[in-house]
């Protein structure tokens, strides 16, 4: 009877799996504030990435640890950047057929500076140059959908990237590769343990000049029109949580499919109170899941994936 009467499902396919790839071979280097997240060596994100495969899981969204990072972060774009390198060995597994390859487009993760865009130095200071960093940001998400990805998702809030990236994955014979945006990205706290994990963290400064206010509902509503107005085939809204009106003032006012983070902070707290035995586990992994659903999400990238889906079973 509960099963019949229930108004929102969970499953392994609605779940993303986020990978953070670095150099190397037979690396699997634990990340010290997210308990079961480590950073892969290719060859390891590929044995990862066939066991999310066999639970089902519907994708993975996979981040790049660079070699050696530059002030333009060109290892973001590199034909044999370590993303590049990352999806064109799991194309060659028959193993991840099944999963939905998405790469992150950022340059942060590969830039000395850490910022999301160019710096350059303004009248107060360095500032983030908006228009240069677009092409950058292109190029990037057309080696990735050269080097196999099914889904470019850019993640770092600049003005009129979206645009951007379309017009160069069209004129490079990508018409076909759909943009997911992060359209509503907040600045938040929950992105702390990320930037461990993707060596990540802003060398001086933060991100609240490209990122939004969490206190505007409505402002998140323009973004989403304007990242749908340049061609985004699908928005990601980050963090969760904390933010599920959000999601659910999204999922009303738009038609297109409709994706969450649970972020970085979110997932380290969990992990941190089950390691205290204050929370119960499983339950408490599906709950948080399911309320995001609930509010809206259609697909949820969630490190609890594999968790969650041998839960689902
Ligand atoms: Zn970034």
């Amino acid at each position: 009877m509960r099963a019949l009467v229930r108004e929102t499902t969970l499953e392994p396919g609605d779940l993303i799996y986020p990978l953070f790839i670095c150099p190397g071979e037979g690396v699997r280097r634990p990340i010290g504030s997210m308990p079961g997240v480590f950073n892969l060596s290719v060859d390891e994100a590929v044995r990862e990435a066939e066991e999310a495969a066999s639970l089902g899981i519907g994708g993975l969204l996979l981040f790049g640890l660079p070699e050696s990072k530059d002030e333009q972060g060109s290892g973001a774009w590199d034909e044999n950047g370590i993303v590049q390198q990352g999806l064109r060995a799991l194309r060659q597994s028959s193993a991840t057929k099944k999963l939905v390859l998405i790469g992150d487009v950022c340059l942060c993760e590969y830039t000395s500076h850490g910022h999301c865009g160019v710096i350059v130095e303004g009248r107060d200071g360095f500032e983030v140059d908006n228009d240069p960093s677009l092409e950058l940001l292109a190029r990037t998400a057309v080696s990735q959908a050269k080097a196999g990805a099914d889904v470019v998702a850019p993640s770092d809030m600049m003005d009129g990237r979206v645009a951007a990236i379309r017009r160069a994955l069209d004129s490079a014979g990508c018409q076909q590769t759909p943009i997911l945006s992060y359209a509503s990205k907040f600045a938040s706290a929950f992105y702390g343990p990320f930037r461990e994990a993707a060596d990540s963290a802003p060398q001086f400064g933060d991100r609240r000049a490209y990122q939004m206010d969490g206190a505007n509902l409505r402002e998140a509503m323009r973004e989403i029109d304007l990242d749908i107005e340049e061609g985004a085939d699908m928005i990601l809204m980050k963090p969760a949580m904390p933010y599920l009106d959000v999601i659910r003032a999204a999922r009303e006012r738009v038609d297109v499919p409709i994706g969450a983070y649970q972020v970085s902070g979110e997932y380290s707290m969990l992990q941190a109170a089950f390691e205290k035995g204050w929370l119960d586990r499983n339950r408490t992994i599906l709950e948080s899941l399911m309320g995001i659903r609930r509010a809206g999400a259609g697909f949820i990238v969630t490190y609890f994936a594999k968790d969650a889906a041998k839960l689902l079973g």
